[in-house]
C-alpha cells in the first residue's frame, strides 16, 4: 500500500510537470541576462584601458557600453522582453548607466553573491557572455588570466582547468539555463566553443597577436556581428544545451604561491593538494563557486 501511495504520488508529480504547457514554461524563462566583462571588449589590449585610474578607460568604458548595447539590440530584435545587463569587471561599475541601452536593465557594482552571473536565476532563459577572456596560461590571448591574475594560477573543477567563461556556464547550467553567445578575442571564442559546444555563438570581435596586441575588426563590423550574434543565439536558446558538470564538484585552486594558500587553508573542508594548491568537494555546485569565489578573496587578501 505504502508503495502504492508512493507511486500514486510520484505519477502526480510527473503528470504535473509534464502537464506544464510549452508556453508557461517559455513565459517563467523570460529573462535574458547578459554578462559583460572588459578584457574581450572591442578595442582593448592593455591593461590600464581596463581600470578607473588607467589611460583612455573613459574611451574602453564606453566601447563596453556599445558592445553590450548591440548585444541588447539584437535581443530585442529577436523577441526578447526583459535584458538584464550585469557588469562583470573589477568594481564592476565600468558601464555608465547612462550609456546603456534603456531598454535594458542594469547591475552595477560590487560584490554581489553571483559576481559575473548577478541576475541569474530560475527566470532566465539565456545568457550571454559578452567582452570575455581566455583562461589564465593563453597565448596568444589579450590579458588572459582566470578571476585574479595577481592571485589564480588555475582552477580546476572535476580535473578539468576551467576559464571564468566555463566556470560561469557551469552557474547557469546549475540553474539549467544555456550559455546561447559569447564575444572577445578569437581565442577566447575558441575555448568557449571548446568548453560549451558547437550550438554556441561566439563573435571574436579581434584577433589577439600577443597579450597586449590584437588585429580589431572594423567597429561597424563588430557592433554588425554582435547584433547579429545575439539575435541567432537568442532564436536557437531552446536548443542549446545548459552545460552541466557532475556532483560531487571537486574544486582545485591553484595559487601563484604558497603564502596565498595559508589562510583559504583555515576554512573547513578546504586541504592543501601542493605547496600553493588547495581544494575542497561540494555536492551542490551553486555552493561551490560561492566558496570557490572567497577563497580566492581570502588568499588575495
Ligand atoms: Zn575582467
Amino acid at each position: 500500500m505504502k508503495k502504492f501511495i508512493v507511486s500514486f504520488v510520484v505519477g502526480l508529480i510527473v503528470v504535473a510537470f509534464v502537464g506544464t504547457p510549452l508556453e508557461a514554461q517559455e513565459k517563467a524563462r523570460h529573462k535574458v541576462l547578459v554578462s559583460v566583462d572588459m578584457e574581450g571588449i572591442w578595442g582593448i589590449v592593455y591593461g590600464d584601458q581596463t581600470s578607473p585610474d588607467g589611460r583612455d578607460y573613459g574611451a574602453a568604458r564606453k566601447w563596453m557600453a556599445e558592445d553590450a548595447n548591440a548585444v541588447v539590440e539584437g535581443l530585442f530584435e529577436a523577441g526578447a522582453t526583459e535584458v538584464v545587463v550585469n557588469d562583470s569587471h573589477g568594481g564592476m561599475r565600468n558601464i555608465l548607466a547612462s550609456d546603456l541601452d534603456p531598454r535594458a536593465t542594469l547591475i552595477s557594482g560590487t560584490p554581489k553573491p553571483f559576481s559575473m552571473m548577478e541576475g541569474l536565476d530560475r527566470d532566465c532563459g539565456a545568457v550571454l557572455l559578452v567582452g570575455y577572456h581566455a583562461r589564465a596560461g593563453s597565448a596568444p590571448a589579450i590579458l588572459d588570466h582566470t578571476i585574479s591574475g595577481a592571485t589564480m594560477r588555475a582552477i580546476r573543477v572535476n580535473g578539468r582547468e576551467l576559464p571564468e567563461l566555463g566556470l560561469n556556464g557551469a552557474l547557469a547550467g546549475a540553474f539549467d539555463v544555456p550559455v546561447v553567445m559569447l564575444s572577445g578575442d578569437d581565442e577566447t571564442c575558441a575555448q568557449a566553443k571548446s568548453i560549451l559546444g558547437n550550438e554556441l555563438v561566439t563573435v571574436a570581435v579581434k584577433n589577439a597577436v600577443g597579450r597586449t596586441a590584437a588585429r580589431l575588426l572594423p567597429r561597424a563590423e563588430a557592433l554588425k556581428l554582435l547584433k547579429q550574434g545575439a539575435k541567432d543565439a537568442y532564436l536557437k536558446r531552446n536548443g542549446v544545451a545548459p552545460f552541466k558538470l557532475n556532483p560531487p564538484y571537486t574544486f582545485e585552486l591553484d595559487f601563484h604561491n604558497s603564502a596565498q594558500a595559508e589562510i583559504p587553508l583555515l576554512i573547513r573542508g578546504v586541504k592543501r593538494t601542493a605547496p600553493r594548491s588547495v581544494a575542497f568537494s561540494a555536492d551542490d555546485y551553486v555552493e561551490g563557486f560561492k566558496l570557490m569565489r572567497a577563497l580566492i578573496a581570502l588568499a588575495s587578501s
